[in-house]
């Protein structure tokens, strides 16, 4: 059942030779079983070929990249076997990318990935309003309802035109220390915007960019591109357009913390990039995007940036607080 979807999750469209960084380009693409086993049986020169570039690394299959890129990929910038096989050929990562699929209890909500330049300048710029599907089914899990109904309130926060980009996060992560303790067992949480911004005002220091940075460059990184654009570190520029990331950033991951009841790490997760990509400058969407690609698409640097929420001295509340001095 499907419950959300954006509008412009409708109007996306791959621009496949147009792509300035096409997903073909420097990823591994993990092959599904069905579809390994159709190219292993595929006849003629093109199942001959993918039979010599699959590869079986870590327990599944894979089509290493050569020269930067998928080895399917044409000179046109086209696929060569949906160019030959057509669509229903591919695998079910290059079938359903950049669409993304979260699965609830009950209900499902879909969105694109921020890593395909085409859906992050629709993320930025295109028609965010909900399309809603079917009513929410009545019987829900106590954590599922709570961080729904407290991600509405985080939704209408970013909306709300009365607070600066960084007074709503700093407000946003009072709130989600006051969501963890309704979901570890304590009250319901209240949104206490002057509260919030009177106590950043109390504690606030000089915050410190470098942790953040160094953390980040501590990850893997897939791109040149990204090592280059960690080392151009400015003043922070706070583009009203960073609503829309944290809006993506909220609608993707609030939800996930029903699978092991830690919202918080998921919202400093989310407030540190947003820091970091304002402490980045130049093209925000193509910078967003990158972000996306080297972060969002590699588990092992999303896990690490979770466990650093609570472990790393670059993201204590102190410092992002401090961080949001604007
Ligand atoms: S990154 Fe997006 S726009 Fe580019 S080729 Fe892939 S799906 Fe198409």
């Amino acid at each position: 059942m499907i419950f959300s979807y954006p509008k412009y999750y409708e109007d996306f469209r791959c621009i496949a030779d147009k792509c300035e960084d096409s997903c073909c380009q420097e990823w591994e693409v993990d092959v599904d079983d069905e579809a390994a086993a159709f190219y292993q049986n595929l006849p003629g020169e093109l199942g001959d070929r993918l039979r010599q570039v699959m590869k079986r690394i870590d327990g599944g299959v894979r089509l290493p990249i050569e020269n930067g890129r998928c080895p399917m990929w044409r000179q046109d910038g086209l696929c060569e076997i949906q160019f030959q096989e057509g669509h229903d050929a591919l695998c079910h990562t290059c079938r359903t990318f950049p669409r993304l699929t979260h699965e609830y209890e009950g209900f499902t909500e879909r969105d694109l990935e921020l890593s395909c330049p085409e859906a992050a300048r629709m993320i930025f710029t295109g028609d965010d309003r909900l399309v809603m599907g079917e009513p929410l089914p009545e019987t829900r899990d106590e954590i599922l309802e709570i961080l729904l109904q407290s991600r509405c309130v985080a939704m209408d926060l970013l909306k709300d035109s009365t607070y600066s980009l960084p007074q709503k996060l700093i407000i946003l992560l009072v709130y989600a220390h006051h969501v963890q303790s309704w979901i570890d067992g304590g009250e319901k949480a209240v949104l206490t915007p002057e509260d919030a911004l009177q106590l950043a005002a109390n504690i606030q220091q000089q915050g410190q960019i470098c942790p953040i940075l160094e953390f980040y460059q501590a990850l893997e990184i897939l791109t040149q591109r990204w090592k280059d654009r960690l080392e151009m570190i400015t003043e922070p520029v706070w583009d009203d357009r960073l609503v829309r990331f944290m809006t993506y950033g909220i609608r993707r991951y609030w939800l996930q913390a029903v699978s092991d009841w830690d919202l918080l790490c998921r919202v400093k997760f989310l407030i540190g990039g947003c820091i970091l990509l304002a402490h980045l400058g130049g093209d925000l969407v193509a910078t967003a995007q990158l972000w996306s690609k080297e972060i969002e698409n590699d588990p092992d640097n999303v896990e690490r940036l979770l466990d650093g929420a609570y472990t790393s001295p670059a993201f204590t509340d102190l410092n992002l607080i401090s961080l949001l001095k604007a």
